[in-house]
């Protein structure tokens, strides 16, 4: 789809059961068993969809979010599955080719696709040209609870890879709350789901055209008036306050806004329903 200049693609991997223990089990779209599309109760397995976001501006070639990693590391038992280097390759690209890579957070099924493991079992960078940006206060906050045992945060995060990217230079640390990456696409702050959480705002201006990528702290449309996240956000009431501006702020820019987690809407326009709710009007990502 088209955002004003720039050119949006989902790279999707597919769709997954979510077990006790952050456990990612892939299934196909028929053997979905759960209640997907309201507020799950927790009585059953959450489904999600993993889709990272690709933008495509002249030779700048963005990716937001690097997905699950299935398949990368060289001794890897997934076969045949979609990743991100599968998934780059359907559009022409190859890993190469990507300038930037923004990452929302750094648990692992936004972050993993960024190193894998080679036959040596040396680790290497996915995108080995581009720079990681990622909020300071999140890669800090990442080490720390990876460092304490029996703690459920660590679960999230599988740093031992990551550390990688610091060590040849590739991440960016970001300390401001906006963050411009380059002109029309902006990095915003949020904290809510983990302290260092950003958002990506892709606009042109002139087209009068707008986009939100809002990681984790709108995974899906199932999520637009439901607070079923808390849980799992570390900081639930920063994270409502950061989804109600942003709402606002998308309802009145017409803004699309971008689904990670979806496994039905991947995109969408936010319209207020007969009861004043938020809801989306689905968007065709291949226009
Ligand atoms: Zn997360």
């Amino acid at each position: 789809m088209k955002v004003g200049r720039f050119t949006i693609e989902q790279l999707s991997e597919g769709i997954f059961e979510v077990y006790d223990g952050n456990n990612f089990k892939k299934v196909s779209s028929t053997e979905i068993t759960g209640k997907t599309k309201d507020l799950p109760d927790f009585g059953f397995v959450p489904t999600v969809g993993i889709d990272p976001i690709l933008v495509l501006h002249g030779n700048q070639v963005i990716l937001l979010d690097t997905g699950l990693g299935w398949g990368l590391d060289k001794g890897s038992s997934y076969t045949n599955t979609s990743n991100l280097i599968t998934n780059l390759d359907i559009f022409g690209l190859t890993p190469e080719d990507v300038t930037h890579v923004v990452l929302t957070h750094l648990h692992f099924d936004h972050a993993a696709g960024s190193t894998f493991v080679n036959s040596k079992a040396e680790t290497n960078i996915t995108l080995p040209n581009a720079h990681y940006f990622v909020q300071k206060l999140e890669w800090y906050y990442a080490i720390e609870q990876a460092m304490q045992a029996d703690n459920i945060a660590a679960t999230h995060y599988q740093m031992d890879e990551l550390y990688k990217l610091h060590a040849e230079d590739k991440l960016v640390l970001i300390t401001d709350s906006l963050f411009e990456l380059l002109p029309g696409i902006q990095l915003i702050h949020t904290g809510g789901h983990t302290p260092g959480h950003q958002i990506v705002k892709i606009f042109d201006e002139e087209a009068n055209e707008f986009a939100y990528y809002l990681g984790d702290l709108l995974p899906s449309e199932a999520h637009l008036n439901h607070y079923f996240m808390q849980s799992l956000d570390v900081d639930p009431l920063a994270a409502k306050k950061a989804k109600t501006i942003l709402l606002r702020q998308a309802f009145n820019e017409q803004a699309t806004l971008l689904f990670y987690h979806s496994i039905y809407a991947k995109a969408g326009v936010l319209f207020k329903d007969e009861n004043k709710q938020y809801a989306i009007e689905p968007v065709n990502m291949s226009y």
